[in-house]
């Protein structure tokens, strides 16, 4: 979402073990750019770093310095490494590969970040049906994305299920996310097509009309445990998408079968997410919206995406609001890990792979709760508290 995820929120996901999906609100070379950006983030070997020739002048170097924000250069001559021009130290030898110091510190410092096999941060990027993203992919691929989001709310469509086989045909490594889908019916179809990994959810999210506007929609448990159920016996996993409102949900959607969840609203006015905060009675906020609500479709990326620009008559499935500010990803991610993890302790289960084998094996079971035993749930009783999370 286009108030959620570009390259800051991105790295910081990655950093703490998940992955952002940059939207596609945007150009494609601007989409492609907030990717290289992650990617370029933290390098494990640089197999290929960015060197000066022997005649390159000071000039050139402070102009590659400028350009890159590296403070370590190497001048080569073919294989050659003639200098490697660091802060008043140099070397002479051959230069097969550098890694730096700062990217070594990152590692010390986030151990668990997903990464690439040469140690970049995971990145992923979203995409619509329509024809011209068809080269968005291509520039997606060349900044190096390591998955693609097919965004759509209702994904089993002939255009989804055409983008899926171009994907795969044209670059069979890259994974292609399908979705959205709430049904089995739907999940088969994009999983015959080739898809790695399902979206679940229709309406669910907070900023979602769909299931007013359209009529269109499943409840989110009921969707997440029906199609994980499906996706299951053909090994793709599934992403709960929307809904989550507090950590306990992301445990729920777990339990249901989902091997991760996505977010929008838990992530908005954070720190690392793009646009400004600003104060309305008293309160620090920043902007969250769906991308099928007018305010998003208004952009002009959208407009030509969502509908004809000949069209008149849009439908919005999303509204545009603000969320109070929730502060750094960098407290709160921890937070939600250490919330799922206590979640996961009071079931007596170590890990999502157990959770899934005892769901489908009976172990794990679930009961209808009433509205007195929500209640009972729930804070109650009290002539005031205060709700502090961490
Ligand atoms: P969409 O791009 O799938 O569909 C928009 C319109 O374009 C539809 O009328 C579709 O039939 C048409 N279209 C798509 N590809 C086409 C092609 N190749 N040729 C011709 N026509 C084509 O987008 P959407 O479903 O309207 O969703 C818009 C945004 O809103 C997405 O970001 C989506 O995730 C979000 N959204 C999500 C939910 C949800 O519950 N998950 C609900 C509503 C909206």
């Amino acid at each position: 979402m286009d108030t959620v995820t570009e390259w800051e929120m991105a790295i910081a996901m990655a950093l703490m073990g998940g992955i952002g999906i940059i939207h596609s609100n945007n150009t494609a070379e601007e989409q492609a750019s907030h990717v290289r950006r992650v990617k370029k983030y933290e390098q494990g070997f640089i197999n290929n770093p960015v060197t000066l020739r022997p005649n390159d002048t000071v000039r050139d170097l402070l102009e590659t310095k400028e350009k890159h924000g590296f403070s370590g250069i190497p001048k080569k001559r073919e294989a050659k490494l003639l200098k490697l021009i660091y802060s008043k130290i140099s070397f002479q030898d051959e230069l097969v590969a550098l890694i730096s110091r700062t990217d070594i510190r990152k590692n010390r410092d986030y151990p668990l970040a997903s990464k690439d096999s040469s140690k970049q941060l995971l990145v992923g990027a979203s995409i619509s049906t329509r024809m011209e993203d068809r080269e968005r992919v291509r520039l997606l691929v060349d900044a190096g994305v390591d998955v693609i989001v097919i965004d759509s709310s209702q994904g089993n469509s002939m255009y989804q299920i055409e983008m899926v086989k171009f994907i795969k045909d044209k670059y069979p490594h890259l994974q292609v996310i399908g979705g959205n889908v709430v049904t089995q019916n739907q999940a088969f179809n994009l999983i015959k097509a080739g898809v790695d990994c399902l979206r679940i959810g229709m309406g669910s999210g907070s900023i979602c009309i769909t299931q007013e506007v359209c009529a269109v929609g499943r409840p989110q448990g009921t969707a997440v445990f029906r199609v994980c159920e499906l996706a299951k016996k053909y090994g793709v996993p599934c992403i709960a998408d929307g809904g989550i409102k507090n950590v306990g949900h992301v445990t729920k959607a777990l339990s249901l079968g989902a091997s991760t969840v996505m977010m929008g609203s838990l992530l908005a006015a954070t720190s690392e997410s793009p646009g400004e905060y600003f104060y309305q009675d008293g309160v620090r906020l920043k902007k969250y919206r769906g991308m099928g609500s007018l305010d998003a479709m208004k952009h002009k990326a959208s407009q030509s995406r969502y509908f004809s620009d000949k069209s008149q008559i849009k439908v919005a499935q999303g509204v545009s609001g603000a969320v109070q500010d929730r502060g750094s990803i960098y407290d709160y991610i921890p937070y939600l890990i250490a919330g799922v993890k206590h979640g996961k302790q009071d079931l007596g289960i170590k890990s999502i792979r157990e959770m899934h084998k005892c769901l489908y094996s009976g172990e794990l079971r679930f009961e209808r709760r009433s509205a007195a035993a929500r209640g009972e749930g729930g804070v109650h009783g009290l002539h005031h508290f205060e709700k502090k999370l961490y």
